[in-house]
């Protein structure tokens, strides 16, 4: 037990109660908490030699005060104070501004640290911050890396900087290992006391990036043993459903689809199928390029387990996707006479009610539904597969609520955020990981063309040509609030734009204010080709699917992302016609427009995703809540990369010995995974 998780900050001399109930707004709770709250950069102040510094840089030099300083005052409150100082023996001027205070401190002969910015033309140096060397301090910077911490309200640098180091004073020798020996040996990794101090006070040596080496490895090996000794448990126990389906059954449903399956989606079927045979649980991810298909396979394991006695639930994240994948699933299974309910929190209450009784009744077969299912109050008379649609939307907390309301389903996982391969498999190390490369037959790739706001005349005319040709198109716009400051149109404005450049076509709006049914309704319209134009905000970016919309308009296209112009982008191509996409934008940064370059030279999504790592690196990427990933605390998914492949084998290779979960060795670490809210209600030893 490591006691320090018992202390709260409190017991840290200078945090008083009002400072406690401030750390707690940055997660620090206990003295663990706080010694693990890590600089994320430092400032550095260690003593550099005047030649080396170039111009208009800063630097902290050591020098002695020569002659007598000058104090000028002007306006109110405003003074310039300067000094000869030695320094490197060259005689420069030192200039203070509005810190009068310090002239009679300016004693020649004193010596002095100086910290600003070096005008070697003018060999001046402008002074932000100054240390008299024949003071002792314990607070001096100068000639140190000074920590940077993410601070904020009562919280400053300075007195954190002090907080951390007394917590280190007062109970550093109380730091535990948490590493098995065998690992720190193995890797060569600096104890853990080490290298919490190095981290908070680098001596600005090689001990610093060994302090940091050794806690990114702890972050990344902690993660991965969480996510390997859940898998290989999940393999051991062998308590999942063993779904009984026919390859025939199979076979005859593919056959009665307006479509066939592409060798891509066959090959994702039987992983999946073969899975959900076996005796212990699935835990599978399906990732495929927007457009690829995964519905239908999401529909085909879904009536592997309805087929086999059990019910299916399917979780997507808005409103708009559960509707329509209740239309589809209802459609697909007309012949099947399965019962496809929806479950989302605009149901009427006796509706709600009545989905209720019939999913724990068993009369329901199958559930699609927003998060709303996965309340207390939804009960599953056998829940057997468990699919969730976009998965980068949810937490992992989410989804395994909604695997709890079975005994150990199935778990399919989709997602169109295509992530290469190498960072699949390491980030989602508990998962099995399919993958749809290709797009159905026919498809042509989709035109992706940048033009500027100035060339709107020419979008008019793109949208007039695709409505003549009975195709439909969307316009996609950021914002849906007049701000004046950001100069961006919102989808009301554009709405009435639009309708009127084309008095003879029904434009529709959708936006996030609207209710769930007017969403509904607009979305129909389109989907049966009522409205030919939809102006949208991004509430239509994940999964909607109208085939025959051919055009795809993104205003101010700077303002999204890369992975979400893909996604925006995937709303057309999903049907046999020629597809367009415009992106409207001016963007002002290079990176701005270096996405839509990006844009423009491909419509792989795998491309796309390998293109934004490289531009905003993986941080980033998987930066966001919603990934289910953990925010890393040091550690950086490319720059670290290989410690953490080291990391997962080395945890794979731990949590597969047969001793692990009775080694006292290993107890420390087990320790931490029966914390952990995965593992909880699991019989881990
Ligand atoms: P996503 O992977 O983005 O969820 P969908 O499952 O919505 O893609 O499929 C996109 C469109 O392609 C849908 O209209 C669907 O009916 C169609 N589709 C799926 N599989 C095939 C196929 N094998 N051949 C032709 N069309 C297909
Ligand atoms: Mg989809």
């Amino acid at each position: 037990m490591n006691m320090l998780d018992q202390l709260t900050v409190r017991q840290v001399k200078g945090v008083s109660a009002s400072k406690e109930e401030e750390l707690h707004a940055f997660g620090i709770h206990t003295v663990a908490d706080l010694l693990d709250y890590f600089p994320f950069r430092y400032e550095d102040y260690r003593l550099r030699s005047l030649t080396e510094i170039k111009d208009g840089e800063k630097a902290t030099v050591a020098g002695v005060i020569r002659g007598n300083p000058m104090l000028q005052r002007y306006g109110k409150n405003k003074s310039r104070l300067t000094s000869k100082i030695e320094v490197d023996g060259m005689l420069i001027t030192a200039v203070w501004f509005n810190r009068p205070f310090l002239k009679d401190q300016l004693v020649p002969g004193r010596p002095i640290r100086l910290t600003g910015k070096w005008e070697p033309n003018r060999l001046q140096l402008t002074v932000s911050e100054s240390e008299f060397a024949d003071q002792e301090s314990k607070s001096a910077k100068s000639g140190t890396l000074q920590p940077v911490y993410s601070v904020g309200g009562a919280i400053t640098q300075t007195w954190l900087r002090k907080t951390v180091r007394q917590a280190l004073a007062q109970f550093g020798s109380m730091i535990q290992e948490v590493l098995p020996a065998e690992l720190v040996e193995s890797r060569r990794l600096v104890p853990r006391r080490e290298a919490v101090e190095g981290i908070h006070l680098p001596d600005g040596t090689t001990v610093g990036a060994e302090a940091r080496r050794r806690l990114v490895y702890e972050e990344l090996f902690l993660f991965q043993l969480k996510l390997q000794a859940f898998r290989s448990l999940n393999r051991d126990r062998a308590d999942g459903i063993m779904h009984s389906i026919e390859a025939e059954t199979i076979r005859r449903f593919a056959a009665s689809l307006p479509f066939e399956l592409t060798a891509a989606q066959k090959k994702v079927v039987n992983e999946i199928v073969h899975d959900m045979r076996q005796p212990y649980a699935m835990n599978r991810l399906l990732q495929g390029d927007v457009g690829s298909g995964k519905t239908v396979v999401a529909a085909i394991a879904l009536m592997a387990a309805v087929r086999s006695g059990h019910q299916g639930a399917l979780m997507v994240p808005t409103e708009i996707l559960a509707e329509q994948h209740v239309r589809s699933l209802q459609k697909l299974f007309a012949g099947e006479g399965f019962q496809v309910a929806l479950l989302t929190g605009s149901l009427t209450e006796r509706k709600r009610r009545d989905v209720l009784a019939g999913l724990q009744m068993g009369m329901i077969d199958i559930v699609v539904g927003t998060h709303a299912l996965i309340q207390e109050d939804v009960f599953f008379r056998s829940l057997g597969l468990v699919v969730t649609d976009e998965q980068h939307r949810f937490g992992v907390n989410q989804r395994s609520i909604l695997r709890r309301k079975g005994m150990n389903p199935d778990v399919l996982t989709m997602t169109a955020t295509p992530i290469p391969r190498t960072l699949a498999i390491t980030a989602f190390g508990d998962m099995d990981v399919s993958t749809l490369r290709e797009r159905p037959h026919g498809r042509k790739p989709i035109k992706t063309y940048w033009v500027k706001h100035s060339m709107m005349d020419r979008v008019y005319g793109f949208i007039r040509r695709e409505v003549n040709e009975s195709r439909q198109a969307y316009i996609i716009c950021p914002l849906i609030e007049e701000s004046d400051k950001l100069d961006v149109q919102n989808a009301i404005d554009v709405h009435v734009q639009i309708q009127q450049a084309f008095p003879d076509l029904r434009v529709g709006l959708l936006h996030g204010r609207m209710s769930a049914a007017e969403k509904d309704q607009e979305m129909h319209k389109f989907g049966a080709n009522e409205s030919q134009v939809l102006v949208a905000t991004t509430v239509v970016e994940v999964g909607v699917d109208v085939p025959n919309a051919t055009l795809i308009v993104i205003m101010d296209a700077e303002r999204f992302g890369l992975s979400q112009l893909h996604q925006l982008r995937g709303r057309v191509g999903r049907g046999a016609h020629q597809s367009y996409c415009v992106l409207v934008a001016d963007p002002k940064s290079e990176v701005g427009r270096e996405r839509m370059n990006v844009m423009t030279e491909t419509d792989d999504g795998f491309e796309v995703a390998r293109r934004d790592l490289d531009l905003r690196g993986p941080g980033d990427f998987f930066g966001t809540k919603q990934s289910g990933l953990p925010d890393f605390k040091l550690a950086d998914m490319v720059a670290d990369y290989g410690v953490l492949e080291q990391a997962r084998d080395d945890a794979a290779e731990l949590t597969g010995r047969e001793d692990f979960w009775v080694n006292p060795a290993y107890s420390g670490i087990r320790e931490i995974l029966k914390q952990d809210h995965i593992f909880q209600g699991e019989q881990l030893d």
